[in-house]
């Protein structure tokens, strides 16, 4: 690989793991790992095959192209994907053999034209809105949908293979609509059956389902967060709460080191200014790879956190496009190329992705998931 200052370290094994303990979490169910996004950031495919190691039988991806490249790789477990507009190229995806979520008419359509173009028996989740208000056919233009479906299905141009549907709270397990949503489900389940669907899998949660609610596992858990070993719910509890290893450690290598006095403004704006004669360190990881800018530290509040040498440090000012400064403190002995931990398991006392999502206002999701294309992804842990 070309030289970079920085790297994610992505563990195989703890993806192998997580997928295994959520396994366990859902005994009565089978697992789709969701892989979208590049599988939150950690790399599309190896993180599929880790998954499927782990006991994954069905990988989920958003975007349409995400589930081709899963093909593309070689993998042939069940996919499905869920997100597209009029257009996509679901005729390669049904000769793919990717399974497609429809939520509209106009999707039904454009599913069936590819499945009669390649002449391949399309395979069809329907998605109901049972309360999130977002992607999902209204419980009142199920029937329809559904009937148009079938009617399809009796000419072999597609399969009813699936019926699902997402939850708006489930990171909040007592909140009202969770029961709520899962009834309409269930009210969802009883009509497309009793129209004749002889539906494969039923399937409602996601990695805070999966692990907190037990009575929305159904056939299928589709957890996505908790496969890369983050909590979906730290104000219930951390990973190892829930058997689950962050599979995700980001460091890299102070770029430079120098003794600066006291009264030295550190970086843009100096937001910081030093308040000793001390030591700065460069990190060159910077918002263009995903540190978020809203981890900046002042004089008064350190930014996002950082371990060097055993310590843990804070980003000192503005966290730039490609770097962020580091007070080492006095005497600091550290020396260019020394390495930086910005996040991991936490194990050996380095600042976590939920920290960083604490120091950014956000959720550990997108700490993970919006880590710069630019920074090289390396994995250990393959299988044997
Ligand atoms: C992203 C996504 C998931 C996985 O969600 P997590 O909270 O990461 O487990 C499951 N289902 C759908 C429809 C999604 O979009």
């Amino acid at each position: 690989m070309s030289h970079y200052p920085a790297r994610a370290v992505v563990d195989l094994a703890a993806i192998r793991a997580n997928v295994a303990a959520l396994a366990d979490h859902a005994r009565a169910a089978a697992v789709l790992a969701v892989v979208k996004a590049d599988a939150y950031g950690h790399g599309l495919v190896p993180s599929a095959r880790a998954a499927l190691a782990g006991g994954a039988t069905w990988l989920g991806t958003a975007q349409v192209s995400e589930a081709l490249a899963l093909r593309a790789a070689g993998i042939e477990a069940p996919v499905l994907a869920w997100l597209y507009a009029p257009g996509a190229p679901l005729a390669e995806a049904v000769g793919a053999g990717v399974d497609l979520s429809v939520a509209a008419p106009w999707a039904l359509e454009e599913v069936l034209a590819g499945a009669r173009a390649t002449g391949r028996t399309a395979r069809v989740h329907v998605k109901v809105d049972t309360g999130l208000g977002r992607n999902g056919v209204m419980p009142g233009e199920l029937g329809a949908l559904v009937d148009a479906a079938l009617r399809a299905e009796a000419e072999g141009v597609c399969r009813v293979v699936g019926l699902w549907s997402h939850l708006a709270w489930a990171d909040a397990p007592d909140h009202p609509t969770v029961r709520r949503q899962a009834e309409v489900f269930a009210d969802a389940v009883r009509l497309v059956e009793g129209m004749g669907a002889r539906l494969e899998v039923r399937h409602l949660a996601n990695s805070a389902a999966t692990l907190t609610d037990p009575s929305v596992h159904l056939d299928l858990v589709r957890p996505g967060l908790a496969v890369y070993g983050l909590s979906p719910v730290p104000q219930l509890g951390g990973p190892e709460d829930y058997g689950l290893v962050p599979a995700m450690r980001v460091e890299a290598e102070l770029a430079l080191v120098k003794e600066v006095d006291v009264g030295q403004g550190v970086s843009y704006a100096h937001a910081y200014t030093t308040t000793e004669r001390t030591v700065l360190g460069v990190v060159p990881l910077g918002y263009g790879d995903g540190v978020p800018r809203h981890a900046s530290g002042d004089d008064t509040v350190p930014g996002g956190p950082l371990q060097v040498g055993g310590r843990r440090l804070g980003v000192a000012g503005r966290v730039c496009m490609d770097q962020v400064v580091v007070d080492l403190g006095p005497g600091a002995t550290e020396t260019a190329g020394d390495t930086v931990v910005l996040f991991g398991p936490g194990r050996d006392g380095e600042p976590t992705a939920e920290d960083w999502a604490r120091a950014a206002g956000t959720i550990s999701y997108e700490i993970v998931t919006r880590l710069g294309a630019r920074v090289p992804r390396t994995y250990v842990g393959e299988a044997p």
